[in-house]
Parts: C-alpha cells; structure tokens; sequence
C-alpha cells in the first residue's frame, strides 16, 4: 500500500475492470475515498469518454465527481491489461454477465477478462470479484487464474457482489447497506477492509463469508426483491378483480414490521439490466441443482411481473373500446427505472412494442432514455417535451414513474389531447387531480 503526502487515509492502487454502469461508478468513487485508480475497458470508446470526462450513461452525480477525480489525477482510463497488472494491488472485475443459453449467465466476459489479466500477474495482488455471478464461479476462476498467472499462488481472488441501484448509484457505493466478502483467506478480507476503509468507519456493516455464500447473497437478494415486487403486483390484480385498492393494501401490509413498506410498490413490475436475467439466472441455477421449488418460484415471480405488462396492453385496448389500432398512444417513461437512462429489459418499452404490434401510433417521452430506446426501438415517435408526446392522444400512458411526471398539469395537459384518458402503470399520480381536469383515469390495482 502507498501511504498518502498527507495524515488522510492510505492510498491504495486499485484497477477497475469493466466500465459499465458498475465499474464506472465504482472506479469513480474508490477515486473519491482517495485511491489512485486506473480503469480498464475493451470497448475503447468508452474508455475515450471517460477519460474526456464523460460518462457514457446517465447517473445522477456521476460525472462531476468523474471529472472532479481526473482533474486530482487520482483516476485514469486504458485499454491495457498489462498496465493494469503492474499498476494495480487489487483489480476488482466489474464486467457484464448478461443472460445466456436458457437464461443461465453468460460467463464469457468473465473469462475473457480474467484470461487477459493473468499472464501479465507477476507479483502479490488481489481480484476482487464485483459482477454477478452463479456460485461457483469465483473458486473456478481463482484455479484458473492462478494456473495462468506468473505469480501463481501469490494472485488471491475474493467476490465482493455489488448492490448498487441504477439512479443511487453513488450514494450506494460511498455508504452501502452492507459489504460482503467472499474469501479464501483473512489477508482478502483485511485487504478489501483498507479498500473500504471510510464507508467501513462511518458504519457500513462488513460480513465475510465464503465464496460461494458470497456470490449467493447477490443472486438471492434479487430473488428476494422480485419476489416481494411481484408479490404485491399479484396483490393488484387480486384487487382489479376483488374490487380492492393494491395502494391501501400496500400501505396496511407495510406497516407490519416483519413485512416493510420497501419495494412493496405496486405497479408495471421490475426490469432492468440486472434483476429479469439475475432471477433467470439464478432458475436455471436451480434447476441445475434440483431444486424444484425454487426453479417454481422463479417461474411464478416472472409469470407475474410480464403479466403487468400484458395487463397494461389490455387496459389500453378498454379505454380505446377494444383495439389500439390506429389511436394515438402517447408513453411517460421508458427507462426501466426513474433516474436512469437504462432501456435494458425496460417494462414500459415492452408495452410500446406490445401497443405498436397491435397497429397504435406511439409518441414517447423520456427526460434521460429517449436516445437509448431509439437504438432499440427507432420506429417509435420520440417528442422532446410532455406536451409534444400527448398533443392529439387518445391515450396517455404513465410507465416510468419520474418525479416531474407527478407535477405535470392535467388542466394544460387536457388541452392538448384528442381524448382525456390516462393509465397509471406506476400509482404515482395524484388520479384525483386529473379526475377534477375532466380526465379518465386506470390505475393498476384498482377496480
Ligand atoms: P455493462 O454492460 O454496463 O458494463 C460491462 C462493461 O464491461 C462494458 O463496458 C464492457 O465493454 C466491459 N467489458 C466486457 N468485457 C470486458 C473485458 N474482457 N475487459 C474489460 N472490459 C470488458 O454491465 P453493468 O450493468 O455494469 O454490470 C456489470 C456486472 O455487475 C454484471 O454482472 C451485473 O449483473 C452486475 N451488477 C450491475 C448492477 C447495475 O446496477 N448495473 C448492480 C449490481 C451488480
């Protein structure tokens, strides 16, 4: 470890691996808690973008803190593997596991990046691994690595999975809920303990495992929340039929301390680069072991949260009196999530594609996801502005529930439009409010 000019924290020398949505944030941040850090990426065109000072995707307060960090000179960008293994004592591998073959994790980045790190391994260091991965994968790799490597039993590997959320990222990075280490040895521990230091000290809770329970927090954390998720969106299509109120129903559950208000939000589901294929990954897991009912769960978790988005289409046809074809269809949000410009597994882009097939005339807004869902989905009608997206709609759709979707103006709003009807898929509106604008208003959940 470097010991820093001054009496602050010890500087260590980290590399980041994988410059996505993850590894950026984390090379960023471990820059800001004052290491010197270089970041790697194959894609070299990110790597000129970052180290421009731009972020290649959107993350609120990532890019003034990225800027802020190589103005210090504490954070650099490359393409070269060789430079990363003479710089870095601990290189912590951020690369994408998308889904693979009947959803099971695609480990090819994994191996790849690994694959090209290890010859150039001469000395002591540490891979920690940050991506998601099945259990299993980390002892692999460390046999693998460690065959490979110049430096053989000298290289140790521990798996440190990442929680971070789209839209929070930083904020989840600097004070996570909790750190977890999977380790072969306390020295892994100790080492990422220094990496961590300062969240460490203001409270953060630190819990060292083995490998494989480390890389099965991860997986089953996620399975955890997508239950819960599509729990309470079973709940509102059990409401659309009872006649029940999901939102009065979250509320009561919630207060039941054993149950928790948190991410007992009903609405059009969860999506997303990470949650759909972690919860695929982790069945296909399942089956691999033999564990039917967790295989069962899974499947029903899935059934239930693609079923909101069919759910939403059928709406759409009602309030249109029985087709979309040829109606104007205007769409608020297409990111997966608010915050975020990520369209990867997005529900609401789902929705538009379902609409479209069925022969509606999309108009779509997105304060941040317009340019990525352009890429996916380029016939679809992209307006710069709410008013542009509704103006002639028969139809509005609200898929993403973004704060300044809430103080949008249903008086101005009913102005614009052919017809006044709008779903909620988020039950983030004020519906009393449009209701008062002269508005017909569907929320999920409710009768
Ligand atoms: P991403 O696709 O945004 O980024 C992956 C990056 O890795 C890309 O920039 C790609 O070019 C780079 N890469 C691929 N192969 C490489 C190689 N051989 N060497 C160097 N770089 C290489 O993915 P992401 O969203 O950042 O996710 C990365 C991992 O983190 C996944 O396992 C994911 O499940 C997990 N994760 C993601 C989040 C999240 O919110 N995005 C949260 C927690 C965990």
């Amino acid at each position: 470890m470097t010991a820093s000019a001054s009496n602050g924290p010890p500087r260590m020398r980290l590399s980041v691996i994988g410059i996505g949505y993850l590894g950026l944030t984390h090379a960023v941040c471990m820059a800001d808690l004052g290491h010197d850090v270089l970041a790697i990426d194959v894609d070299s065109a990110k790597v000129a973008m970052a180290a421009r000072g731009e972020a290649p995707f959107f993350e609120p307060g990532l890019e003034p803190l990225l800027r802020k960090n190589l103005d210090a000179g504490n954070l650099r960008f490359t393409t070269s593997y060789r430079e990363i293994a003479e710089f870095a004592e601990v290189h912590f591998l951020c690369v994408g596991t998308p889904e693979g073959e009947n959803g099971a994790a695609d480990l090819a980045y994994v191996h790849a990046a690994a694959g090209a790190l290890a010859p150039h391994l001469r000395g002591r260091c540490l891979i920690a691994g940050k991506s998601t991965v099945p259990a299993g994968t980390a002892r692999q790799l460390l046999a693998t690595i460690r065959r490979a490597a110049p430096a053989g039993e000298l290289v140790d590997l521990a798996w440190n999975p990442e929680f971070l959320r789209e839209g929070f990222a930083v904020q989840d990075t600097l004070s996570p809920d909790r750190f977890v280490f999977g380790v072969t040895s306390p020295a892994a521990a100790d080492l990422l303990r220094q990496v961590y230091r300062q969240p460490l000290a203001a409270g953060s809770p630190c819990l060292v495992m083995d490998l494989e329970t480390a890389e099965l927090v991860k997986v089953s954390a996620n399975a955890f929340l997508a239950t819960k998720i599509s729990f309470i969106n079973e709940m509102a299509a059990v409401c659309e039929a009872a006649g029940g109120d999901v939102m009065a129903l979250a509320e009561a559950l919630g207060h039941d301390e054993r149950i928790g208000r948190r991410s007992l939000a009903p609405g059009l589901g969860f999506g997303g680069g990470c949650l759909p294929k972690d919860i695929r990954a982790f069945r296909a897991t399942g089956l691999k072991l033999g564990r039917k009912p967790l295989v069962n769960l899974l499947d029903s978790v899935e059934e239930i949260n693609l079923g909101r988005r069919a759910r939403v289409a059928e709406l759409a046809r009602e309030m249109l009196g029985g087709s979309v074809c040829g109606h104007r269809v205007a769409v608020l949000g297409v990111a997966f999530k608010p915050n975020s410009d990520d369209v990867r597994d997005s529900p609401g882009l789902d929705v538009c594609r379902r609409l479209a097939a069925e022969g509606a005339v999309v108009t779509v807004h997105d304060p941040a996801a317009m340019v990525n869902a352009a890429r996916l989905w380029p016939d679809l009608g992209y307006r710069q502005s709410v008013t542009e997206a509704v103006t002639g709609a028969d139809l509005v759709l609200h898929l993403t529930e973004w704060r300044e979707y809430r103080a949008l103006d249903p008086s101005a709003l009913a102005q614009v439009v052919a017809q006044r009807k709008l779903i909620d898929a988020r039950c983030a509106l004020n519906a009393e409010l449009w209701r008062d604008a002269g508005w017909a208003v569907r929320i999920l959940g409710q009768r």
